[in-house]
């Protein structure tokens, strides 16, 4: 982990109508760190890395990811900054998502042809490497539906590495598969993280979160109850609010 702040979230308020989905929530991440956000479902967390890549708007507060300084409020900022967010931050959902009429292969050089003008024959280069490290080089040619919910993530997660990104946001990304597929996408995630990627995951997953993540958050009645060293914050929570919520998941 490097010093270098790459998302610094100070302060922010999120609400959707009346309804406050988070308050007051303030996180440093720094390039190559990995932060797991953990917490009871409706806490807020997926909102929250939604609003990283501005795919929400917050209420209060403020969010600088990389060099651009985002506004609070319902103002968009300009185009070229969102695209630059976007190829920059990465994002892989809980569903894969994936583009059905399309290949594999062509799942993953979509992008960096359309939105990077990237040349296909170089696309294609990049996306084989990416898909030989998450051990689907094999299956390039295949369509999505053939095949497993383990295989169709970690297609998503090259799809998003295709870009380049320097931080990679996931949201519960192994949530929707079954016990004995979540082992392959969290190998790939790992990986990442040993790699050096600066690294936001919403997950469920606490003995993952334990060994990968240098840092937790717990999201937990609408703001951040309690963060630090995964360790410390796992094993010791100092929060009566913490240890019940691990005391159900642990
Ligand atoms: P988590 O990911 O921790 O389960 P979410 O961020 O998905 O939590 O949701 C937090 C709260 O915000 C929930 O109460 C949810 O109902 C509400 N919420 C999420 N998205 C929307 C939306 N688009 N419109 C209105 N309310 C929303
Ligand atoms: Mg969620």
């Amino acid at each position: 982990m490097s010093n270098e702040v790459v998302v610094s979230i100070r302060n922010l308020t999120k609400r959707f109508g009346k309804t406050v989905v988070f308050e007051d929530v303030s996180l440093d991440v720094h390039r190559s760190e990995v932060v797991a956000i953990v917490g009871p479902s409706g806490a807020g967390k997926s909102t929250l890395i939604r609003c990283v890549n501005r795919l929400h708007p917050f209420d209060e507060g403020s969010l600088q990811v990389l060099n651009h300084q985002l506004n609070k409020g319902s103002q968009f900022p300009s185009k070229q900054v969102l695209n630059d967010i976007r190829t920059r931050v990465g994002m892989v959902f809980q569903t894969f998502n994936l583009f059905p009429h399309l290949s594999v292969l062509e799942n993953v050089i979509l992008a960096p042809i359309e939105v990077k003008k990237v040349p296909r024959k170089q696309a294609i280069q990049q996306a084989m490497e990416l898909l030989d490290m998450v051990g689907l080089s094999e299956h390039a040619n295949k369509y999505p539906k053939r095949m497993s919910g383990g295989q169709q993530q970690r297609v998503a997660i090259a799809r998003a590495l295709a870009m380049e990104p320097e931080i990679m946001l996931f949201d519960e990304p192994t949530s929707m598969l079954d016990p004995e597929l979540v082992g392959e996408v969290l190998d790939a995630i790992q990986r990442l993280a040993k790699d050096g990627m600066t690294l936001m995951l919403v997950t469920h997953e606490m003995q993952f979160a334990k060994e990968v993540a240098d840092t937790v958050v717990i999201m937990a009645d609408h703001r951040i109850i309690e963060k630090g060293p995964s360790r410390e914050v796992l094993e010791n929570p100092r929060t009566g609010r913490a240890q019940a919520f691990l005391k159900r998941v642990l």
